[in-house]
């Protein structure tokens, strides 16, 4: 009879903790500028939770900067070093594919972003073990990104070449892609 007691309470005890966590979380709405949480929710769920950011420290260092993309782009850039340093290329693709649409956001071309991004997804397939590299190119495509359309390529020659995007590429956005 004791022990039912004691057990009782321990349950008790245990669903109103668990409860009162809930409300905690509920509670810790940061006082985000209008329209700041929507790039930083699409943080989070592209890089930040993979990465370990969390949405506090992102607020944290929003107040010692100038707007919400400078913000996000230079915890990319924290990201891309500590990334660099263990080799996590899941993790390096996300970041750039995050920083491709920051740049495009701020009206920049993104085709830097984008062959530094396929040269994590080579590595990452020669990893894997994927001995080929096919170019997939986009129905919107420029004329120059078309041409390369299936195109293919062992991993390393891909690596040492970079085909994509081509040099002489006009999207603003590359969306061809190695299969
Ligand atoms: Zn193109």
């Amino acid at each position: 009879m004791r022990l039912f007691i004691l057990i009782s309470i321990f349950v008790l005890f245990f669903v109103s903790y668990k409860r009162k966590s809930k409300t905690d979380e509920k509670q810790i709405e940061l006082p985000w500028i209008r329209g700041e949480k929507t790039p930083v929710n699409k943080f989070m769920t592209i890089v930040g939770a993979q990465c370990g950011v969390t949405e506090q420290e992102i607020f944290n260092l929003r107040q010692q900067r100038n707007n919400i993309d400078e913000t996000l782009w230079h915890i990319c850039n924290k990201c891309l070093l500590e990334n660099q340093e263990t080799s996590n290329y899941e993790n390096l693709i996300s970041i750039y594919l995050f920083m491709e649409r920051l740049s495009i956001s701020m009206g920049q071309n993104a085709n830097s972003l984008i062959k530094r991004r396929l040269h994590f997804e080579l590595l990452q397939k020669k990893k894997d073990g994927m001995p080929l590299a096919i170019i997939i190119s986009g129905y919107d495509s420029c004329k120059a990104c078309r041409e390369l359309d299936g195109k293919e390529y062992s991993i390393d020659e891909a690596l040492k070449i970079q085909p994509l995007p081509p040099g002489n590429c006009t999207c603003l956005r590359c969306t061809c892609s190695y299969s």
